[in-house]
């Protein structure tokens, strides 16, 4: 009879021809409550007013909510929605929605379809299940949602027709704190629009009215058959196979990235896409990644908070259609040992309201000066608050893959390119620049040439790389929110500028040139941020210790990495910035430790509880089955010469061992999850577990691995690598 796993793996090599359901037809964004729709519905006055505050990022003008609240309840019952829900995101990471039906009941006892303004505007959830770090405990009980009428209202349908309204929303507490993501997100793009337009207005810029953050991502995952991951409890609670042997057959073949997408996964890809389109998300690439069964998907990108939400959807509909063609979509950082893991590029530009991208090198020289102004304040930032950007993408999950060889370390630092470098250099060297068909600037003081875009010489293996017009933060986790980078990204950025500024304005008022001014305080800063520029291999041992020269952090593990969202210098930038209050980052400094612990004790308990109740069954029943055999064999040894006694006696030793070993490192790691979870102090119990924990699962993982190679196939109860990532 074969074993369940292997019933799984006989059917997907010889499947039954695969029906696939035709898709649907589709307009773009037709399930977004979007300015098209808003145009139609909306009275003319009220939809102009509401574009104001949506363009502007002006506050609501409440008069006009009760139309607007109208209008998106009959817009959404036309396609069959029934319920509305304020969609946020808590700190879990994740988003959070509580329906409620339209339906109300009148004082004649009436049932009527009702959507008033303030239901719009304002909801109140039984939220006092999210983590609040504390928060609304020390301010107030309860938090309530607010309509981010910036991010258009949207329909998820439900599986079998129906629908739910989605109204984009913060959460806050009554009096202002945030106690979402999206908050700080909003807060740090107008940080960005003061500054960055101050900065506009500098270069005598009369006419843009805004400057925006504009982000896009390219999100990785992985896909394995859901009856495979059925079947591994690992899977299903840490999301990541705590247990597991390397394949013989790894990615070593390179064969599989850009390689050619497999029916069933385009099948799947191409459901996807077609639910993100009718949400207005506009996917744009797909392809396989490097390691097998990785793929990866990008939207065009978006003004910021748009972008972080898009990003979240997107997370939500690939995991919900997968679901949907009898896939698992892993979105952990390090699903699969000893397999490249997943991350998220966070592509990062600005914006003016012209639609202007203000990190595109310009054509003039004013316009070039500019450009570089606003590139220096970007590695002004990294070089101020590395650290920050550090915290912002630290995580359990992506503590296995930043510095595994696959992905940057925890180091930041820039890369900017050949060009640029040049640039950069011959600013601070003061250096006259040669004049040739494409230096064509004369600065008077000093010469600049034309910046090309630099898309040539692209270090693939830096944290965050100038790609031509924007940087891409290379560093963030795969199933992590995109807003902490963002924010911080963004406030740091904000803060730069706003230093430049005054640097420039005190140049001026010596009297000296404009451009000239702006050449010296760019030279000062060019120097001053000189040691986190890095054009090599970021993979390598070398860049390791010549960052240490340069006293560069680079801080391996989540249980320390936090500690920057409270360190002074940060904590003071951003309030200067009006992104965080100091309570506010410390509420969200107790949350990631908490999360931080909380993920490796689950996924402690769940090793120990795998090898109890599966790998050491199974070990002891092929120990079984070799001592049976030794003693059959022994009984008729005289007949046999004893051959073969030897070899099986050889491998009941080895079992006996490696079962020992393996039940030894069982018992430390009960051991120290037990002192780990007596310490009070969350800051020492994070990095007791940083320190401790962590090692001690691999410590209690190998010798069970080593099992999975000597123990008969057929009594092994996992799906192993071989299966998970090679068959579809
Ligand atoms: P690569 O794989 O070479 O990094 P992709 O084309 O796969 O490039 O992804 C580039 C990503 O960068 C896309 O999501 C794209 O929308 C985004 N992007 C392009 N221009 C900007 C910009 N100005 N601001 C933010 N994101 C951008
Ligand atoms: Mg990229």
């Amino acid at each position: 009879m074969p074993s369940v796993r292997e019933q799984i793996a006989l059917e997907l090599i010889t499947p039954s021809p695969r029906t696939y359901e035709q898709l649907k037809p589709f307009q773009f964004g037709e399930n977004t409550f979007n300015d098209r729709v808003m145009r139609e519905k909306l009275p003319k006055d009220v939809y102009k007013k509401l574009i104001k505050t949506i363009k502007a990022g002006e506050k609501l003008d409440l008069s006009i909510a009760n139309s607007v609240a109208h209008a998106m309840k009959e817009w959404a019952i036309s396609k069959g929605v029934t319920h509305f829900t304020h969609w946020f995101q808590p700190q879990t990471g994740l988003t959070a929605e509580k329906h409620d039906s339209f339906y109300e009941v009148e004082s004649d006892g009436q049932i009527i379809e009702r959507f008033k303004g303030d239901q719009l505007v304002q909801g109140e959830p039984d939220a006092s299940s999210f983590p609040s770090g504390g928060m609304r405990a020390t301010f107030e009980a309860r938090g309530y949602t607010m309509w981010d009428p910036s991010s258009p209202a949207f329909i998820v349908e439900g599986p079998n027709g129906g629908g739910i309204l989605c109204i984009p929303s913060v959460f806050i507490s009554y009096n202002g704190e945030a106690l979402d993501k999206k908050t700080p997100l909003l807060r740090s793009m107008d940080a960005i629009n003061r500054s960055g337009l101050a900065l506009l207005k500098l270069f005598g810029n009369k006419t843009a009215t805004r400057v925006v953050p504009t982000v896009g991502t390219e999100q990785e995952y992985f896909l394995i058959d859901k009856r495979f991951f059925n079947l591994r409890p690992d899977l299903r609670v840490a999301g990541r196979t705590l247990l597991g042997a390397e394949p013989p057959k790894g990615q070593q073949l390179e064969d599989h990235y850009f390689g050619s997408i497999k029916e069933r996964v385009l099948a799947f890809m191409q459901d996807a896409e077609n639910e993100l389109y009718r949400l207005g998300v506009p996917a744009k690439t797909r392809h396989n990644e490097v390691a097998p069964h990785q793929f990866e998907i990008a939207p065009i990108f978006a003004e910021m908070n748009i972008g972080a939400d898009r990003n979240q959807l997107i997370m939500e509909v690939l995991k919900r259609v997968a679901a949907r063609h009898g896939l698992a979509l892993l979105l952990h950082e390090k699903p699969f040992k000893g397999v490249n893991g997943s991350g998220k590029h966070n592509n990062w530009s600005l914006s003016d309201s012209q639609g202007n991208n203000l990190l595109d090198p310009g054509k003039t020289p004013e316009e070039n000066l500019q450009f570089l102004v606003f590139l220096v304040s970007v590695l002004k930032a990294v070089n101020d608050y590395g650290d920050l950007l550090r915290a912002s993408i630290a995580s359990a999950g992506n503590d296995h893959r930043l510095g595994a060889n696959e992905a940057p370390p925890a180091i930041m630092s820039v890369f900017l390119g050949e060009r640029l470098t040049e640039i950069l250099d011959d600013i601070k060297a003061g250096k006259e620049i040669k004049r040739t068909e494409e230096f064509i600037i004369d600065l008077g003081i000093s010469q600049l040439p034309s910046i090309l875009r630099d898309n040539t010489d692209r270090n693939r293996t830096s944290p965050f790389a100038f790609t031509g017009n924007k940087f891409e933060f290379r560093a963030v986790g795969s199933s992590a929110s995109i807003s902490m980078p963002n924010i911080f990204l963004s406030a740091a950025v904000a803060d730069s500028i706003d230093i430049i500024i005054k640097d420039i304005q005190k140049e001026l008022e010596k009297g000296t040139e404009f451009k000239a001014a702006v050449l010296s305080v760019l030279r000062k800063f060019i120097i001053e941020t000189e040691r986190i520029r890095f054009e090599g291999n970021n993979y390598s041992k070398e860049w390791e210790e010549e960052a240490e020269k340069r006293g560069l952090p680079n801080i391996k593990r989540t249980g320390y990495a936090l500690a920057a969202l409270i360190d002074p210098k940060n904590v003071a930038m951003l309030e200067r910035q009006k992104v965080f209050s100091r309570e506010e980052l410390e509420a969200r400094y107790h949350i990631k430790l908490e999360q931080y612990v909380k993920t490796l004790d689950i996924e402690a308990d769940t090793i120990c509880d795998m090898i109890q109740t599966k790998i050491l069954p199974a070990a002891v029943e092929y120990q079984t089955r070799l001592a049976v055999a030794i003693k059959e064999t022994h009984a008729v040894a005289s007949v046999t010469n004893g051959l073969g006694l030897e070899i099986l006696i050889d491998s009941l030793n080895k079992i006996n061992a490696t079962i020992s070993e393996l039940h030894q490192e069982c018992q430390k790691l009960k051991a120290l999850l037990k002192e780990g979870l007596t310490i009070e102090d969350i800051e020492k119990q994070a990095r007791f577990f940083a320190d401790r924990i962590v090692d001690q699962i691999e410590a209690t993982r190998r010798p069970a691995d080593q099992l999975e190679a000597i123990i008969p196939d057929e009594l092994w109860p996992l799906p192993k690598y071989s299966e998970m990532l090679f068959m579809l």
